[in-house]
Order: structure tokens, then sequence, then C-alpha cells
């Protein structure tokens, strides 16, 4: 069968993109990844997405997501894209199982955690070098744990880890946090966080397990932490790596959509080279380089990157997939 929409991706903009074509009455299919429901899944609690006033488990919320998608008979497929190609009829999504046809689709497939790169990162990987605490934090109890990032993802590791640990040291590279206010204030009143300051990490060292890092503190001396874990939450790069080679990506690897695009030609001081794409027509926002092909949340969003902004575009690139069909019918 040949769907009208299938979206590649499960977090928020692309249960929020399933659910708005299905109610649309559009055969829509959904490829979740491997991370099925996206980074909430990964994250404890979630409080300030609208309509619930008390916190919520991010797990819990995406569950419900999926549950709506299915109620309009969206097909929910636990299956991975690893390339798109593009057809006379439409494209052909192809994954480990086989392929399967779309006349359109939506990419939503996210964002993945960034790593530091250092020696002994990779090798201690499970080993008490983790990205989410949420997850792992559970194996620290009562033992020393280092969250390394200055972000609001940084001051929820760390306000997650002191529920276990005995002290989180956030090492951060400057002498502030870039985390929201509210965030700080938590972590900083937290008797056991410390933050380290303009100190990065050189080295986790550890023969089976994490048992240090090497610090470099100003950028000069060097000094040894002893830790048991860490955690490192530096922020997310864009999944677009499957469709590098069908549709344009900015230099950091978001999708530039038409919307980008045009508020990029508006700006004085454009982030993009605007003169290098040809794709003007902005009459589909969301819409990709590539017609028919739409993208929604983190994968397209450099600057708010929110679980509500995510939705809202996923909302939107649905309902303009929808119009994009009925146009070409
Ligand atoms: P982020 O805001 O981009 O912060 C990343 C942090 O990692 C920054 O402090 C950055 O340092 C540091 N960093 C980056 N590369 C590094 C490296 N190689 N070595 C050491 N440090 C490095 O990312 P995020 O915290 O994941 O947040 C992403 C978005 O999600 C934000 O918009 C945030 O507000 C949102 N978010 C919201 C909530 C909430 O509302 N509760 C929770 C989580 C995330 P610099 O400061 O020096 O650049």
């Amino acid at each position: 069968m040949t769907y009208d929409i299938a979206i590649i991706g499960s977090g928020p903009a692309g249960l929020t993109a399933a659910i708005y074509a299905a109610r649309g009455g559009q055969q829509t299919v959904v490829f979740t990844g491997q991370a099925r429901g996206g980074q909430l899944v990964m994250t404890s609690e979630v409080e300030n997405f609208p309509g619930f006033a008390k916190p919520v488990l991010g797990s819990w919320l995406m569950e419900e997501m999926i549950k709506q998608a299915s109620r309009f008979q969206a097909k929910i497929t636990h299956d991975y894209i690893s390339q798109i190609l593009v057809k006379t009829d439409g494209f052909d999504l192809q994954s480990g199982s086989g392929s399967v046809k779309a006349k359109s689709v939506i990419i939503a497939s996210g964002a993945s955690a960034k790593w530091l790169g250092v020696p002994g990162e990779d090798k201690l990987k499970g080993k008490g070098v983790s990205a989410c605490a949420t997850c792992d934090g559970f194996f620290f109890k009562d033992k020393i744990v280092g969250v390394v990032g200055g972000g609001d993802s940084a001051m929820e590791e760390a306000l997650v880890l002191a529920k276990f640990a005995k002290k989180v040291f956030i090492i951060h590279r400057r002498d502030h946090f870039r985390a929201s206010k509210i965030m700080q204030d938590r972590v900083l009143v937290n008797p056991k966080i410390e933050a380290v300051w303009q100190a990065t990490v050189a080295e986790v060292i550890g023969r089976d397990k994490v048992e240090a890092v090497k610090l470099k503190i100003n950028q000069a001396k060097d000094q040894t932490l002893k830790l048991d874990g860490l955690f490192v939450s530096i922020g997310h790069k864009p999944n677009t790596d499957f469709v590098k080679d069908l549709i344009s990506l900015d230099t950091k690897g978001y999708i530039i959509t038409r919307e980008r695009l045009a508020l990029e030609s508006l700006s004085r001081q454009p982030k993009l080279d605007v003169a290098k794409f040809k794709f003007t027509d902005s009459r589909y926002p969301h819409m990709t380089s590539l017609d028919g092909v739409f993208a929604a949340g983190d994968v397209a969003d450099y600057r708010y990157r929110q679980a509500i902004t995510a939705a809202g575009s996923g909302c939107a690139a649905a309902l303009e997939t929808m119009e994009w069909l009925e146009e070409k019918s």
C-alpha cells in the first residue's frame, strides 16, 4: 500500500503530526526510530507542557501521545528509516525490515546527545559515563558524580542525580550558567551540588569503570577530580545524517525549511548563506528544499527546542502536508 503521509520520529513533533494527519483522514504511518517517544522519555518530570498543572513523567506523556495517535488509526511502526528514495509517484522509505511507499514525508527525527570526544569517554560509556541521569542515576546511590554543561539539561541532570548521589559536581567551561534562572536557582541552593567553574574535562580516567576525570581549570593547570560517574549534558545535534544528501541542511546539520529561509532572507545578519539556496516558494513554511518532504521539531529548530514548540510545528507540518496533498491531487 502507499501511505498518504509517512512520519519519521516519535517525539512530540512526530506524534502531534500523526494525530493531526490521521484525524484528518490521511493514511498515516509513524516510524518511531530507536528512541520511541523521543528525548522526553529520557527526562524526568515535565512541568512546562501546557495542560498539566502538576509535573508529569516524560515517558508517560509520550505514551499518551502514542495512544492518542493510535486512536485515530495512525500506524505506529518500531523501525528506523535509513534512507528516503525519490520516485515519480512519491517516496520509498528504506528500513532494516524493507521499504514503505508514501506520497509525502514529515521528518521529525529530533536530536541526539552530543559527547565530549575526550580520551576515556567512549571506552567508559555504560561504565560510569552516561548522557541520561533519569536512566542511570539510580546506580549512583551515595556516590560522587559529575555533570558537564551549563544549560537547562545539565541543571535537570544535576537535580535528578542529587536525589541519589552524595555529591554532584557541575563542571562548566564558563563562570556562569546559560540555563534559565528558575533551574539555576534550584541547583545553586541544593547543598549536594557544587559548581566547578571555568573547567573542561580533558580525560575520563578509569580501567573498568569511571574513577576520576582530568580537568583543565581556567585553561591552565590540570586537576584530577575523583568521581564514580560522569554525565555529559552539553546539548544535542539534529538527527539528519540519513537525509544529508537529499535535502538542504545548515552547517550544524539542521534542516532548512522554507520558513527559515524566508526569515533569514529578511534578517540583517542572516545565519545562512541565503543566496546558496534556491527554494524560495514559502507557501508551505515547513517544507524542506524537496517538494513533498516537510520537517518539524528539533530536527529543524536551532532556536527554541522545547517540547511544546516541537508539538506546535508537528501540527503545522501536518496541516501543510494535507494542503499540499490536496493541491497535488
Ligand atoms: P544548551 O542550552 O545548548 O546547553 C549546552 C551547554 O553545554 C552549554 O552550557 C554549553 O556551554 C555546554 N557545552 C557545549 N559544548 C561543550 C563542550 N564541548 N564542552 C563543555 N561544555 C559544552 O543545551 P541543553 O541544556 O540540552 O538545552 C537545549 C534546549 O532545551 C534549551 O533551549 C533549553 O532551554 C531546553 N531545555 C529546557 C528544559 C526545561 O525547560 N526544563 C530542560 C532541558 C532543556 P556554553 O554555555 O559555554 O555554550
